[in-house]
């Protein structure tokens, strides 16, 4: 067999074949993989990581299938030199992300976890869980990309204004979807509800950092379902009482997170698993685009 999954999770490993040479292991657990020698696909997710040292281990590597959007993980120029042909999913359901940001945005709005949790606990209150209601607030995109737009699609019945910075401006989409271009910094300033929808490269590494916290407005809400490097965590949990709410499904450091990650110890942030991307619909679809991908190469 040619072809090794890496970062399978159960539901995955329903639609992907060759069952028997799937993992649910990161890439960095090489040593128990065998005949490695053979391989000339292998296929993965965000959590493993693409380097040259690697790509030694697989000297007939050929295509390489990360099944995510983002390839921030992936040493392009290290497979560019191996001729190794590198393979994403840049669009396997922009919406599935999209509904679970504004799941995120109204669990911070409406103080769902926190009220959950209390509640189980036996505490039938609501006086300490005053909402933050969207009509006529402004909700601020961070990259108006598939992603962003979805995002603007889904709360067009609000009664929101919306407003997005990117660095390439999509002015047909913003007519259609009445929102309107601003800088970083006017974003910044007049959002009450700010979601990130960047990936993550040298330019966006940390482009939320002191400065740009310093902009964001008392009670805002900040969601980021896109990469944690995005947002300076140490810059966020020093201002992190200005919030509402901070929600996010990536964090700075997912792989060595632990119950000791500085993010736990505030009650007005909620994290989630990484699992935007998620979805009954979107694990088929991501598979069956991996197995195109294969049989175009194979075939
Ligand atoms: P996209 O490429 O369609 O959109 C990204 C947008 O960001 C583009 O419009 C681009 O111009 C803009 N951008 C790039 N650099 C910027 C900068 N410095 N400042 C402002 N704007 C900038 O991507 P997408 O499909 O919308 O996905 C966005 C990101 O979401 C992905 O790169 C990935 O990291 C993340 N993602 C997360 C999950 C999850 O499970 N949480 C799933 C899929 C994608």
């Amino acid at each position: 067999m040619k072809i090794i999954h890496f970062d399978v999770d159960s539901e995955i490993k329903k639609y992907l074949s060759g069952k028997l040479f799937s993992f649910s292991l990161t890439l960095d657990n090489l040593e128990k993989v065998v005949k490695k020698e053979n391989i000339e696909i292998i296929t993965f997710k965000s959590q493993s990581v693409i380097n040259e040292k690697i790509l030694s281990e697989f000297p007939k590597l050929k295509l390489i299938i990360t099944r995510t959007v983002g390839v921030d993980h992936v040493d392009l120029t290290a497979c560019e030199k191996r001729k190794i042909i590198v393979k994403n999913i840049p669009n396997y359901g922009a919406s599935n992300i999209a509904e679970h940001a504004l799941a995120l945005l109204m669990a911070g709005a409406r103080n769902i976890v926190q009220a959950n949790k209390e509640v189980h606990q036996g505490k039938f209150f609501y006086e300490f869980f005053l909402g933050t209601s969207f009509k006529d607030k402004v909700l601020g995109i961070i990259g108006t990309g598939k992603i962003g737009l979805e995002l603007i699609k889904l709360v067009s019945g609000f009664g929101l204004k919306v407003i997005g910075y990117d660095i390439v401006k999509n002015e047909k989409a913003a007519k259609e979807l009445n929102f309107s271009y601003v800088s970083l910094e006017n974003l910044l300033r007049n959002s009450d509800l700010i979601s990130i929808h960047v990936p993550f490269f040298k330019s966006t590494f940390h482009l939320i950092g002191e400065k740009e916290i310093d902009l964001i407005k008392k009670g805002a809400i900040l969601v980021n379902t896109s990469r944690g490097e995005i947002i300076d965590t140490k810059a966020l949990i020093k201002q992190v009482k200005k919030f509402k709410a901070v929600c996010l499904d990536v964090v700075e450091g997912e792989k060595s997170f632990s119950k000791k990650h500085i993010l736990l110890k505030h009650k007005n942030i909620i994290i989630t698993p990484h699992i935007g991307f998620y979805t009954d619909d979107s694990v088929q679809t991501i598979a069956k685009i991996t197995e195109k991908y294969i049989k175009d190469y194979l075939f």
